[in-house]
C-alpha cells in the first residue's frame, strides 16, 4: 500500500509556530507488531493527521528500538546474527504500519550510523558537564524492562522469589559490574521546578502526579554504560561497554531530526512524545535530565497513553496471542480497526477490547450509522437531482456542523481522541434525524416542495463533508473515498469543510463503504 502524506514537503515560509514534531516509543525488536504496539501507532498517527488538517507542517517519526540483551538472545534463538534478526523484524514492523495506513515521514532504527554518532555525541556533551563517572554498580535487573530495580519497584509475594510487576513471568537477576554512572541525583531540583513552571510537560494529569512523587522521594544517579554485551552502540573511548539502552533509545527523538548538525533545531523540540504510560519514568526523569546535562532543548510534551487489556491481559508479545494483529486487521478493514481502538480505548486511560464489541461496533456506528447516512444522502441526490447537488443550504444541520467542528478542535486539542469520534458520529446521528424528519422522499412527490428538497440535500451534503473530514485523521482511506464521492478531488481542512462550496458538484454512490459483515462466530 503506498503511503500519503497530506503536508507536501519543502514547503517554504511556514510559520514556525505552525511546526509539529510528534514521536512515539520505538518499538523493541524482539518479537513481531502486536495490537499495543498499534494502538499507540494509530494514536499518534491520528495526532499527527490532526495537525495536517489543521496545516501545520508535521513531522512524524516512528521506529525501532533494536539493541539490548533480549534483542541479542531472540536472535541466538532464531540462529541468525543480530542484525539480520532486527533487519527482519524491522520489515515485518513497516509491513504492518503501512497497512494500517501510518503516515510517518521517517522511520528510525537504533541500529543506524546517524543514531550511533548522534548518541555518542550526547554522551560527550553530558560527560562535558561533569555528570558521568565510573563506579560499581550491583541490583537486581529486570531483563523485560533492560533496567536495574530498587527494592520498592519489586514485586514480592511469601515465600517467593522477587518479581518485575511489569514482568512477572521473567526471573530477575543480580548483576554486578563496572560503569559509567550518570549524576542523575543532582537533577532532582531542576526536574521539581521544570514540572512546577511547565506542568502541561507531562499529560494526562494522573502521570504529572505520580512522577512528582517520584521525584519528591528523591532521584539516585543510575548506571548508563553495560559491560559484557556485544550489541549496542559503543561507548565513546571506552570500547569495553556499550551505552545502556535507554540511553541509546531515547536519543532517537534527536538523531532522527539530524542531531548533533545543528540543523536538528529545525525541527527539535519535539511537541509531543506519545508513549505508553508504564515508560514515564524513562521520559520524564531521565530523558528531561540527559537533555539538560547536555544543553539541548527539552521536548514540549510527553503524552502517556494508557493500557489495552483483552480478557482482562495487558495486550503484549504474549497475551497478543489471544488477539492477533493480522487477525484484528482482515476482521473488518484497516480503518475499522483504527476507528475501533480509538472509538473504544479512552486516549487518556486504559480500556478492554473483544471480538464481540469490535463486531458490534462495526455493525451500529459504520455499517448502520455513517454508512446508511452516506448511502441515503447520495442516492437520494443521485435520483432526485441527477448527482448534482443543488444550491442551497438550511440553517438546522449548518449550525451543527459548525458546531461539530468547534467541539472537535477543542477535545482534539486537550489529546481526547475517543471525544473526537464521538463528536463526529453525534454529527452523524443529527444528519440521519434529519433526514427522517424532512422525509425527503415525501418532498419529492410535493409539487412545491422542490426548494426545500434543494436545501435538505445540500444539508446532508455539507454534514457528510463535514464529518469525513473529522473522521478522515481516525480512517484515512475510506473517508478519502468519501470525500472522492462528493464530487472532491482531496480532503479539506477544517476550515475548508464548512466553507468550500458544493454546489454543481457530482456525487457518485458507489458500493457501500462499511459493508456489513459476515460475522464469524467468536
Ligand atoms: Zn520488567
Amino acid at each position: 500500500m503506498k503511503r500519503r502524506h497530506q503536508t507536501p514537503r519543502g514547503r517554504r515560509n511556514v510559520d514556525p509556530k505552525k511546526r509539529f514534531y510528534i514521536t512515539t516509543a520505538i518499538d523493541y525488536a524482539n518479537g513481531s507488531p502486536h495490537l499495543g504496539h498499534a494502538v499507540e501507532k494509530i494514536g499518534a498517527d491520528v495526532m499527527a493527521r490532526y495537525h495536517r488538517r489543521k496545516g501545520e507542517q508535521v513531522h512524524f517519526v516512528i521506529g525501532m528500538d533494536e539493541h539490548g540483551l533480549k534483542v541479542l538472545q531472540s536472535a541466538e534463538a532464531a540462529g541468525v546474527s543480530p542484525q539480520a534478526w532486527v533487519d527482519g523484524v524491522a520489515h515485518e514492523f513497516t509491513e504492518a504500519w503501512d497497512v494500517l495506513s501510518i503516515s510517518h515521514d521517517d522511520f528510525i532504527r537504533t541500529t543506524e550510523d546517524r543514531h550511533h554518532r548522534g548518541v555518542q555525541e550526547l554522551i560527550k556533551r553530558i560527560e562535558a558537564n561533569g555528570d558521568l563517572y565510573q563506579g560499581t554498580y550491583s541490583g537486581y535487573y529486570c531483563v523485560g524492562c533492560e533496567g536495574y530495580k530498587t527494592e520498592d519497584e519489586l514485586a514480592r509475594e511469601e515465600g517467593k522469589e522477587a518479581r518485575c510487576p511489569v514482568h512477572p513471568s521473567l526471573e530477575i537477576q543480580w548483576m554486578e559490574e563496572e560503569n559509567w554512572f550518570f549524576r542523575l541525583s543532582a537533577y532532582t531540583e531542576p526536574l521539581l521546578q521544570l514540572l512546577k513552571e511547565r506542568p502541561e510537560f507531562i499529560q494526562p494529569e494522573a502521570r504529572l502526579n505520580e512522577i512528582r512523587k517520584v521525584l519528591e522521594g528523591g532521584l539516585e544517579d543510575i548506571s548508563v554504560s553495560r559491560s559484557r554485551l556485544p550489541w549496542g552502540v559503543p561507548w565513546p573511548n571506552d570500547p569495553d561497554h556499550i551505552v545502556y539502552v535507554w540511553l541509546d533509545a531515547l536519543t532517537n527523538y534527536l538523531t532522527a531530526v539530524g542531531f548533533p548538525h545543528e540543523s536538528f533545531k529545525e525541527t527539535w523540540p519535539a511537541d509531543v512524545h506519545v508513549i505508553g504510560k508504564d515508560i514515564t519514568r524513562f521520559h520524564c526523569i531521565y530523558w528531561p535530565a540527559f537533555l539538560m546535562s547536555a544543553g539541548v532543548e527539552l521536548p514540549k510534551t510527553v503524552w502517556a497513553h494508557g493500557f489495552v487489556t483483552y480478557g482482562g491481559r495487558k495486550l503484549s508479545k504474549s497475551a497478543g496471542v489471544a488477539f492477533e494483529l493480522p487477525e484484528a486487521i482482515e476482521r473488518h478493514g484497516p480503518d475499522a480497526l483504527r476507528y475501533y481502538l480509538l472509538r473504544e480505548v479512552p486516549w487518556n486511560g486504559d480500556g478492554a477490547i473483544t471480538r464481540e464489541l469490535f463486531d458490534e461496533r462495526y455493525t451500529s456506528d459504520l455499517a448502520n450509522d455513517l454508512g446508511n447516512l452516506v448511502n441515503r444522502a447520495l442516492t437520494m441526490v443521485e435520483k432526485y437531482r441527477g448527482g448534482g447537488i443543488p444550491a442551497a443550504e438550511s440553517r438546522s444541520l449548518d449550525e451543527a456542523c459548525h458546531y461539530a467542528v468547534q467541539r472537535y478542535e477543542e477535545v482534539m486539542d486537550a489529546g481526547l481522541l475517543h471525544q473526537g469520534i464521538a463528536t463526529a458520529m453525534e454529527l452523524v446521528s443529527l444528519a440521519n434525524g434529519f433526514i427522517e424528519r424532512q422525509a425527503p422522499w415525501t418532498l419529492a412527490k410535493d409539487p412545491a416542495g422542490g426548494p426545500e428538497l434543494d436545501a435538505t440535500l445540500a444539508s446532508l451534503a455539507r454534514a457528510l463533508l463535514v464529518a469525513a473530514t473529522l473522521l478522515h485523521p481516525f480512517m484515512p482511506e475510506r473517508m478519502a473515498e468519501l470525500t472522492r464521492r462528493l464530487g472532491l478531488s482531496g480532503v479539506p481542512t477544517l476550515e475548508e469543510a464548512l466553507e468550500l462550496k458544493l454546489a454543481g458538484l457530482t456525487v457518485t454512490r458507489g458500493e457501500p463503504l462499511f459493508p456489513r459483515p459476515d460475522l464469524r462466530s467468536p
